[in-house]
């Protein structure tokens, strides 16, 4: 339980931005997250075979990608779809981080798997889903690694940074946020990409913010022109899905990009990404309650 709970100090003050930190570098290995570049992460949905695993790896390291994602364990709206390998998939990205010197970043469902998930990975992912589960969010204060934390699919922004104020204040201030879509009544879209999230949530905190167009679009047709836009509103960082072979995924296999739709995708974002440091002096100040604790 947090310590801190009678209120002594504000909601979220551990992220917010101020004359002394307006921002906060993540630095993994010698990856630096939020220093005004575009940091690419990308990978499967899920690790399925070595294979599938280093077969994409070895692409995206050619191409200058230096994270990699890869979900072992799996948060699967149903009960009867594939859960992921676990230790298996872990020791398969272990592989991958050896063989192309990728960073690994995969998803930790649960405080009792912090430990062992941390021992392979560089960042532990929050999923959506589990955003508001303050028992993980506590324990991945003293993990030892970076956190990537998605924002919950119903979750307002003050509520993402409640959730980052509290792995912060259990010590650790190395988190990455993450836009990933919302749920709205409109289906056209698996989820609806909320651009102004990066503008607001750089106006207010000091950590890097992230997007991935993957589970906002739901469709690989989408996932490009998604990028773009986050790219020029400012975001640190995409999260991508690609696949060898993305009609035989076991997880999210409509929205996942071929590999040479992950680099055709790559040149069209060159000419945004070489303005990204310059937009950092653009972002608007925001006023307003919504942010409000
Ligand atoms: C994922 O990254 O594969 C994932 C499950 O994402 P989200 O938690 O955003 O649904
Ligand atoms: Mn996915």
């Amino acid at each position: 339980m947090n310590p801190h709970w009678n209120g002594q100090f504000s909601c979220y003050d551990l992220v917010a931005k101020c004359d002394s930190q307006p921002r906060h570098v993540v630095r993994v290995g010698d990856v630096a997250i939020g220093d005004g570049g575009l940091t690419m992460m990308a990978g499967p949905c899920a690790v399925e075979t070595e294979s599938q695993v280093l077969r994409t790896a070895e692409f995206l390291a050619a191409r200058g990608v230096r994270i990699l994602r890869g979900g072992a364990y799996k948060p699967r709206s149903s009960p009867y779809a594939f859960q992921g390998l676990g230790i298996d998939g872990l020791k398969i990205l272990a592989k991958a981080r050896r063989e192309t010197g990728m960073a690994i970043v995969t998803e930790v469902m649960s405080e009792t798997d912090v430990e062992q998930i941390a021992e392979y990975a560089d960042i532990l992912q929050v999923g959506a889903r589990s955003m508001e589960n303050f028992s993980l969010l506590e324990r991945l204060g003293t993990c030892g690694r970076a956190v990537l934390l998605k924002r919950g699919m119903s979750a307002t922004l003050s509520d993402l940074l409640k959730s980052a104020q509290c792995i912060a204040s259990f010590g650790n201030p190395d988190i990455i946020l993450c836009e990933r879509g919302i749920r709205s009544f409109d289906t056209a879209t698996r989820n609806v990409f909320d651009v102004a999230a990066v503008p607001v949530l750089k106006a207010v905190c000091r950590l890097p913010v992230i997007v991935d167009p993957s589970h906002a679009a739901g469709v690989r047709s989408l996932v490009p022109i998604l990028a773009r836009a986050a790219v020029v509103v400012g975001a640190d960082g995409l999260l991508v899905e690609v696949h060898p072979q993305p009609e035989a995924a076991l997880c999210d296999g409509d929205q996942s990009l071929t590999l040479p739709q992950f680099e055709a995708m790559m040149s069209d974002l060159r000419a945004y990404a070489a303005i990204r440091p310059a937009l950092d002096a653009t972002i608007p100040v925001v006023q307003g309650a919504a942010l409000e604790c």
